[in-house]
């Protein structure tokens, strides 16, 4: 049995790791660029809130999680952070995310491609027989897992954002990037807060050795720092109505709206605030940050990435609908934008690959279970257009909406325990 997963972000990574582990004699992942992490590599944030730690034990107690225990948890900078704009933090070295994904994948006996790009299937009815690569090689499979994200490269970009901005794509170089589905289905958009198709990232990366010494060292000692905007420095909100965490309910947008936060990781720092970038060019202004440069190719002052293109429709068990073979993982699979919740997908995606493979039912995470409750609302979410325009994620608050918040994370495994499925995505299917 074969499956084959495109793109290597860390949906595709999660993705190839289940379905191996479910029993898949080959699982070959191809990805379009030289490196394996996708957008992770500008991300950086590994986990955020405390409702982030309950959907991660939840996600080991169904035997999932391989993104964190195998990767960002290996090459983590700092843990546990809480400042006044967020009550705990996660940090992985985004410099070190390429090699450690390749590592693992390596160990697990999974076949990565690279420099590969899927630019047309094969395919017979509603089945796909065969992604085809950019040389005309095909590369056959039983089953398909898009994990390509939603991005469409140089033209999204010029359409709805700010051009080509350089960014970790590096789409001049490899291409605009395209789902596999892409080639058999019609996908669609979610919307930034003005209504229109897409979002635009927020990640600006800042070499730590651009920085003042003394914030050096604090980043060293705390992993952040904290800076109050000076007086006189506006925001550019029209650049933070396109952004994707425009409103993130884990971050404090009071304390965010007045201050930026500098967080380590791993080399860089990350410059968050509320709709980050909004201070492009400005950001030399404020203290300490007289000499900061972007590091590249990171998108950066212009702006980031336009992404959320091209979601698929699809069921709550990841099965695109009017494809017989494919899954879709990661941003392909919705509107949910942390890494965490990304995975979490990627994790059962990969389990139906082979649940599909050997022609049994695809599962559905219940919806008693926080992944179960939270795939669903995404999927319900999607179907409106105040909901396309939401970034939502399992913090406390969506899980109190939904039905599924527990206090501890022994409530939240004897859940898992009662619905059977303890460790279900770290065994193999028989
Ligand atoms: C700038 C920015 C900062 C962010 N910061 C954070 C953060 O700090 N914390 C957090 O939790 N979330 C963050 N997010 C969100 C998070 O990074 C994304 O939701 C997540 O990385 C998406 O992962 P993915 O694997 O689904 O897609 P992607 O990361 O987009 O990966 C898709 C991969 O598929 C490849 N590909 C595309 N087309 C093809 C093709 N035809 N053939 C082969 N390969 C192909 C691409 O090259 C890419 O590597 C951020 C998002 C952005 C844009």
């Amino acid at each position: 049995m074969k499956i084959v997963v495109v793109g290597g972000g860390v949906a595709g990574f999660s993705a190839a790791m289940v379905a191996r582990k479910a029993g898949a004699d080959k699982v070959v992942l191809i990805e379009r660029t030289d490196m394996l992490g996708g957008i992770g590599m500008v991300a950086g944030i590994g986990l955020v809130g405390s409702g982030a730690f309950r959907a991660l034990a939840e996600e080991k107690a169904l035997g999932g999680g391989s993104l964190y225990y195998d990767v960002l948890f290996p090459i983590a900078t700092h843990q546990d952070i809480t400042t006044p704009g967020f009550d705990r933090a996660m940090l992985y070295n985004v410099t070190r995310l390429d090699a450690r994904l390749q590592r693992v994948l390596k160990e697990n006996g999974i076949e990565v491609l690279l420099s590969r790009t899927v630019t047309d299937i094969k395919a017979s009815g509603n089945s796909i027989g065969a992604a085809v690569l950019q040389d005309g090689t095909a590369i056959d499979g039983d089953v398909f897992i898009d994990a390509s994200g939603t991005a469409t490269g140089i033209k999204g970009c010029n359409e709805f954002g700010y051009g080509c901005v350089a960014c970790i794509l590096r789409c001049p170089v490899f291409g605009n990037p395209k789902g596999l589905i892409d080639h058999k289905v019609k996908t669609f958009p979610e919307l930034n807060a003005y209504g229109k198709p897409g979002v635009i990232g927020t990640s600006l990366l800042i070499p730590i050795a651009s920085l003042d010494e003394k914030y050096q060292e604090e980043l060293k000692q705390k992993g952040h720092v904290f800076l109050p905007v000076p007086p006189g420095v506006e925001p550019n909100m029209d650049r933070a109505m396109k952004a994707a965490s425009y409103s993130i309910p884990v971050m404090s947008q009071d304390v965010l709206a007045h201050n930026v936060l500098l967080l380590d990781v791993g080399g860089y720092v990350k410059v968050t605030a509320q709709g980050s970038p909004r201070y492009g060019p400005l950001l030399r202004r404020f203290p300490g940050l007289e000499y900061a440069s972007i590091a590249q190719p990171s998108g950066g002052l212009k702006g980031h990435l336009v992404f959320g293109l091209t979601i698929a429709h699809r069921k709550n068990s990841m099965e695109v609908e009017g494809v017989d073979n494919a899954f879709c993982a990661g941003a392909k699979a919705g509107n949910a934008l942390f890494l965490l919740d990304v995975a979490a997908t990627a994790d059962l995606a990969g389990y139906n690959a082979v649940m599909k493979a050997k022609g049994k039912s695809c599962l559905e995470l219940p919806k008693t279970l926080i992944n179960g409750a939270f795939i669903d609302y995404i999927g319900r979410l999607m179907t409106t257009e105040e909901g396309l325009k939401k970034s939502p994620q399992t913090d406390n608050n969506t899980m109190k909406h939904l039905g599924v918040y527990r206090e501890t994370e022994k409530e939240i495994t004897k859940e898992v325990k009662r619905v059977g499925l303890e460790g279900i995505f770290g065994r193999r299917i028989t």
